[in-house]
């Protein structure tokens, strides 16, 4: 686990509001039972289950909006989630979140973004590089990259990127906002758009005309597909060809074959899909059969506070369950660079990343 730990890692598909600590949640939750909106009680047990159905799942995102959404619990949220991926060796982050509006707190989707941003820059235990910027990526970055503070005391350095996520509760005009949005804000950070929200709400042909805009605006796309069996849906997806694919559970074998053939790399979510049942287990997860035919990957964490994992132990959970070695772990670790959304100057710093921590791990 340690050792998993001290790996390098990229993480490419991680929701903001899935990633927040329990002890934050329930921190939130107290004030606002404090304020009379909610029973604490109620909300704890709720927080701290276990069991997370695909159902159980979207019922707690919405509680989690109540908790979370007005400005500066977004920028604090954000803040919190940038250093504990750092924490655990993230060195390059895609954080995906659904941009809201929200008229009761004065909130448009640029301000929750905004809010988001603040809270990234705020984040002063880790060094966020969030732009691109030619004499950051000329460092020279350790293997841990880390920069000199004062004295012995170093900071971590994540790369962080976001994904702008079209909900699939929102209709086609809301899908087009958040694409603009994006273009808005591709000199702040924001790098591409996710589809996702409930794969039992909505329609693919809803969200097409935002998908199409965001291909011929060159935004690059990553789409949440096959968490339930729609198989017009999965097939659309597949002949719409996006830049990468999240989870990908429930394919036949024609699409099974198709996928393949496409080489669309997959963002793998094991415990996500285990827990909601999108895979019946870990040892039948559909992770071996794309290892083994050396389809693109990268084991993602979905919600690691809603599924009580980390990056680090996604790897750890591969090698228990899979038998991969200490340096197959890495090279799966390092083949990841190539599926980031990030420019070739990020990705050529990455890369110096890995060969100085494989001087030291493998
Ligand atoms: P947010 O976008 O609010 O920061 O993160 C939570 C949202 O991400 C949820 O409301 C949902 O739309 C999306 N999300 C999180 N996890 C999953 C997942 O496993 N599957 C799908 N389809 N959407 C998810």
């Amino acid at each position: 686990r340690e050792w998993c730990v001290a790996l390098p890692k990229v993480e490419l598909h991680a929701h903001l509001n899935g990633s927040v600590r329990n002890s934050t949640l329930l921190e939130l939750a107290k004030q606002l039972a404090e304020k009379g909106i909610i029973v604490f009680e109620d909300v704890k047990d709720v927080i701290m289950k276990n069991g997370r159905s695909l159902p159980e799942c979207f019922k707690l995102f919405d509680l989690f909006h109540i908790l979370t959404t007005d400005h500066d619990t977004v920028t604090r949220i954000a803040k919190e989630v940038v250093e504990d991926f750092a924490a655990e060796n993230v060195v390059y982050l895609e954080i995906r979140t659904t941009p809201k509006n929200n008229e009761a707190k004065g909130m448009t989707k640029r301000s929750y973004m905004n809010a988001v941003i603040k809270g990234l820059k705020a984040a002063e235990a880790v060094d966020v590089v969030l732009f691109d910027s030619n004499s950051r990526t000329n460092d020279t970055l350790t293997c841990t990259p880390t920069i000199e503070l004062d004295g012995d005391t170093k900071k971590k350095r994540i790369y962080v990127r976001l994904l702008l996520s079209i909900d699939r509760r929102e209709t086609t005009l809301a899908a087009l906002d958040t694409v603009n949005l994006a273009l808005e804000m591709k000199d702040q950070g924001v790098i591409g758009i996710d589809l996702s929200g409930n794969p039992v709400v909505g329609e693919w042909e809803t969200y097409l005309p935002a998908l199409q805009h965001a291909k011929e605006l060159g935004i690059p796309i990553t789409i949440h597909c096959g968490e339930v069996a729609n198989r017009k849906e999965i097939q659309a997806v597949l002949d719409f060809c996006p830049q990468r694919l999240g989870h990908v559970c429930c394919l036949n074998d024609v699409e099974w074959k198709k996928l393949k053939s496409l080489m669309i790399p997959v963002e793998i979510c094991l415990t996500s899909n285990v827990m909601t049942g999108g895979a019946p287990s870990l040892e039948l997860h559909h992770f071996a059969d794309l290892y083994n035919a050396k389809h693109p990957l990268s084991l993602c964490t979905d919600d690691c506070g809603l599924f009580s994992t980390s990056l680090s132990n996604e790897y750890f959970l591969v090698a228990a369950t899979f038998g991969l070695s200490k340096p197959e772990l890495f090279h799966l670790a390092q083949e990841a660079v190539q599926y980031i959304f990030a420019d070739e100057n990020v990705k050529k710093s990455l890369k110096e990343v890995f060969k100085d921590a494989g001087k030291r791990l493998t």
